[in-house]
């Protein structure tokens, strides 16, 4: 078959690649949404049929790009890989539908920031697995309506909800990615250290991770860090209390929270009175995108409830304002 495009790549750098799960059964966690797609994967491998288009929601980091780079694999199909941003318009999108191979995976990441006119492009290449063609300009134009191979679209997104419910409707799977427990993590931070070739104690793993906030890329970003301090610092073996004092060095705090997650925290509670305040003006008063506070920084302070979203904002709850305390009074 044709070699796998590998387009507009902006995802993380060569060492998160080598870290990246090859198969799906190497992944740890999302036990059910593995289960799912184990059922699609087997029905479509016995029908020998593409697989359903599948959409991937849920916050950066927790493994969206992973299953989409592991289903191909395990389908030993060719995989071609592009984001919303880079879909300017049709145009932009015909090389990849006119290049995909049977049965395929064509991946879309952050495709709700696909333009409207791209979308719509897609509504018949998605269902009928057809596309219109302009050839020619002016009042030479024509349009050929061309066929293109059954293929399967994955896309993913941090904000399901800005998904338009035409575009949602024609993924016949949907998941949502949630936060991995502290074990899973553990899990993923002994098998990495591994991979980095670094000796690690059970203590520290559970360490990390319980200050991993919930997601494997901060998992795998600790890590590294605290490989490199151990290297530095002492003798390249990860101890409980190396662990601790790396964490410190990087100003990570015992909920996992890093110096950004603190700012907003006391930036709603000094600046806005604890809220009610819009993602804005919190944003404004931080110097901050709204889109990184939403999409990195609130979701889990939301999911630990730290943060409450009202009709009328953002709010800290007591247990944020208590953790700005200690961590301040410290
Ligand atoms: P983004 O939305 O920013 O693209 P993502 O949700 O696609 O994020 P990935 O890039 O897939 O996140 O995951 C980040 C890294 O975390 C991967 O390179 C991989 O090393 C690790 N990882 C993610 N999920 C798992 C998992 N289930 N098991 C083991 N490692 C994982």
């Amino acid at each position: 078959g044709r070699e796998a495009i590998l387009q507009g790549e902006d995802s993380p750098n060569e060492e998160d690649k080598s870290l990246r799960p090859q198969s799906i059964s190497e992944m740890v966690g999302q036990l059910e949404v593995r289960e799912r797609l184990k059922v699609v994967v087997d029905a479509a491998v016995k029908r020998d049929e593409p697989l359903g288009h599948i959409l991937f929601d849920g916050p950066p980091g927790l493994g969206k790009t992973t299953f989409a780079t592991c289903i191909p694999k395990d389908l030993g199909v060719n995989f071609q890989l592009t984001s919303g941003p880079a879909l300017q318009a049709p145009k932009d999108l015909i090389p990849y539908l006119t290049n995909a191979d049977e049965k395929s995976i064509l991946f879309i990441d952050e495709i709700h920031r696909l333009p409207k006119s791209v979308e719509e492009y897609l509504y018949t290449a998605m269902e009928d697995f057809r596309i219109d063609i302009v050839l020619g300009e002016g009042t030479n134009a024509r349009t050929i309506n061309l066929q293109v191979k059954p293929f399967t679209l994955i896309g993913a997104t941090t904000r399901s909800g800005m998904l338009t419910a035409p575009l949602r409707d024609r993924f016949p799977l949907r998941e949502h990615l949630d936060f991995y427990t502290h074990e899973e993590l553990a899990e993923i931070i002994r098998r990495n250290s591994r991979k980095l070739d670094v000796t690690i104690e059970d203590d520290a793993s559970l360490e990390i991770s319980e200050r991993s906030r919930g997601t494997p890329r901060v998992a795998n970003n600790r890590l590294r860090w605290i490989r490199d301090y151990v290297t530095s610092k002492a003798d390249g073996h990860i101890s409980l209390q190396l662990a601790r004092d790396a964490m410190a060095m990087q100003e990570i705090d015992a909920l996992g929270l890093d110096n950004q997650d603190r700012k907003y925290l006391t930036t709603i509670i000094r600046v806005f009175g604890g809220g009610p305040a819009g993602v804005e003006a919190i944003a404004h008063t931080m110097n901050a995108a709204p889109e990184t506070l939403a999409d990195e920084v609130e979701p889990f302070l939301l999911r630990t409830e730290l943060l409450v979203r009202t009709p009328r904002g953002r709010m800290v709850t007591t247990k944020a304002v208590e953790h700005i305390q200690t961590h301040i009074g410290r």
